[in-house]
């Protein structure tokens, strides 16, 4: 059920959940959520590029401006271990608990380690806990619900604070229909053997297989390097004697091939090779992809059961003690609860949004700044007729392509020269994004939808720019795939 703040709290006046409500000052404006584009917007005057349409529909993810994750999914640096993840996860005075992808040992910043997390804290706190005890769970994503899910069906009173307005956090479909398949914003591309695949076809979760892979070089086409090749790779770096950057450790192994197969590497893991860690670098999910074609909400709502969410209400300071745990919102109101579970993403934690009395301990700290959020972004495009021939589900370009290559964007594992342009949020300088990545969902739903991925440093890049860019920039790193290529590929 779904409920909203008003109802929370006249619930809590009833004794529904007998939650304790307290009065206070509101602190801080609550953040509006930055809404993901829904153009097309009109271009002005779009430079032709070859014999590419201009898509009929555009839809752009901004995960990296959301204030209730500020990026994609956590990714594990050079240096960092997964030491600070459980780190994370240590209850505190066995009170608050954490739970979430950040916080896997096993799979982090997957859907699959996040429901495990949400079920591990609520197993841990279970074991605490007193028959009849208040608990509330911060986060409606599949953390959260699955925790939440959990403790209902052990007879706890519980309920799901959310700030969104609905639930499922980075799992999530756009509500429209002027999609034959609608665009999903987060995760929706999965291995075959993966467990959260398996329960989403479970749930009726509509997929197809995304299978075969067309390569484009700067000298057309060539064969892109298969995710068995990429593993094998990864398998290599994870034997360097010490943790290095990716790109460091494969720099003296890699063929040309699998160099540049790591371009495409931060479109599935979120992070960039020069900074990813060797030996926990995310292994690139396996082939055939399955990916989801209608709303994942009945996933997200199967976790859950019966629990009542608080939609739209945004978590601001959490006060603990041996006693118990107060919650205090940003709209000036607060709850008591006994024990509490904090799902939020590690994006959130790294800013101030949530301020903790008393303030988290050492280890805490440590792993929230060693452990970094990952950007992915999506372009999903659709045209009134295809302008491609190949039935390949994943499109991939290889090297240094059209101005690229004449600049020599430099490979990963290569330091950086100096074609550099554009300046990003941290201070640092980057080439101008490219979208290398696209999934082709034409064979397999017989629509001509492209959907272009991005990770890491494009990422950022691409979120800095206006829809009419993203489109201009789409339309030219599609232009070598055109059959024939279009003008100038
Ligand atoms: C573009 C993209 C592609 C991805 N691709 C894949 C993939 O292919 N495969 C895969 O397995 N995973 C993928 N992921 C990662 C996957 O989506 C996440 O790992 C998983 O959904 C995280 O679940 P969670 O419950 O830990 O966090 P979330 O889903 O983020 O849930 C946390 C909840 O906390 C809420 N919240 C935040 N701040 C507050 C606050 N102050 N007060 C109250 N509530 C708050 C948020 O709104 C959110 O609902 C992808 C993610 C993205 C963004």
């Amino acid at each position: 059920m779904r409920i909203t703040r008003r109802t929370l709290f006249a619930g809590a006046g009833a004794g529904a959940l007998a939650l304790l409500l307290a009065s206070c000052t509101p602190d801080e404006p609550e953040p509006k959520p930055v809404e993901p584009s829904k153009t097309p917007e009109p271009t002005v005057d779009p430079t032709p590029v070859g014999e590419i349409p201009e898509a009929a529909a555009m839809f752009r993810t901004a995960w990296a401006a959301d204030p209730y994750a500020f990026g994609a999914r956590s990714v594990t640096p050079a240096g960092v271990t997964s030491v600070e993840r459980a780190a994370l996860a240590a209850p505190l005075m066995d009170r608050v608990f954490f739970a979430g992808e950040a916080t896997s040992t096993e799979r982090p910043g997957t859907v699959a380690g996040a429901a495990d997390e949400g079920r591990r804290a609520a197993a841990q706190l279970a074991e605490l806990a007193d028959d009849g005890e208040r608990i509330a769970v911060v986060g409606a994503g599949i953390a959260g619900s699955a925790a939440a899910g959990l403790l209902a069906e052990g007879g706890f009173a519980v309920t799901v604070i959310e700030a969104r307005d609905r639930i499922g956090g980075r799992l999530a479909t756009e509500a429209t229909d002027d999609w034959p398949v609608p665009p999903q914003h987060g995760a929706w591309l999965f291995a075959p053997d993966d467990q959260a695949a398996a329960k989403l076809a479970l749930v009726g979760v509509g997929s197809v297989d995304v299978d075969g892979r067309a390569g484009i070089g700067a000298d057309g086409e060539v064969d892109a390097p298969s995710t068995e090749q990429i593993a094998k790779a990864l398998a290599t770096a994870r034997e360097a004697s010490a943790d290095t950057p990716l790109a460091e450790a494969l720099g003296e192994e890699l063929s040309d091939e699998l160099r540049a197969a790591l371009d495409g590497y931060s479109a599935f893991t979120g992070i960039d090779p020069e900074t990813a860690s060797s030996w926990y670098a995310p292994e690139l999910p396996a082939e055939p992809h399955t990916a989801l074609v209608s709303d994942v909400a009945p996933f997200v709502e199967d976790a859950l059961g019966d629990v009542d969410v608080t939609l739209s209400t945004v978590v601001s300071n959490i006060s603990y003690d041996e006693e118990g745990v107060s919650v205090r919102f940003a709209s000036g109101e607060s709850i008591t609860v006994d024990r509490l579970i904090v799902t939020v993403p590690i994006g959130v934690l790294q800013t101030d949004a949530i301020g903790f009395e008393p303030p988290l301990p050492f280890e805490h700290r440590g792993a929230i700044s060693a452990l970094e959020m990952g950007h992915m972004e999506a372009v999903w495009l659709r045209y009134e007729t295809p302008f491609w021939e190949t039935t390949a589900g994943v499109w991939q370009l290889v090297g240094p392509i059209g101005d690229d290559a004449a600049t020599e964007e430099p490979s990963a594992g290569e330091p950086e020269g100096d074609a550099t342009e554009g300046e990003q949020p941290d201070g640092e300088t980057s080439a101008p994004p490219v979208i290398r990545t696209w999934i082709n969902l034409l064979p397999t739903t017989g629509e001509p939808i492209l959907v272009g991925l991005v990770g890491g440093r494009d990422a950022r890049g691409l979120a800095e720019l206006a829809d009419d860019e993203l489109h201009e920039l789409a339309r030219a790193s599609l232009a070598p795939f055109a059959d024939p290529p279009a003008d100038g590929a």
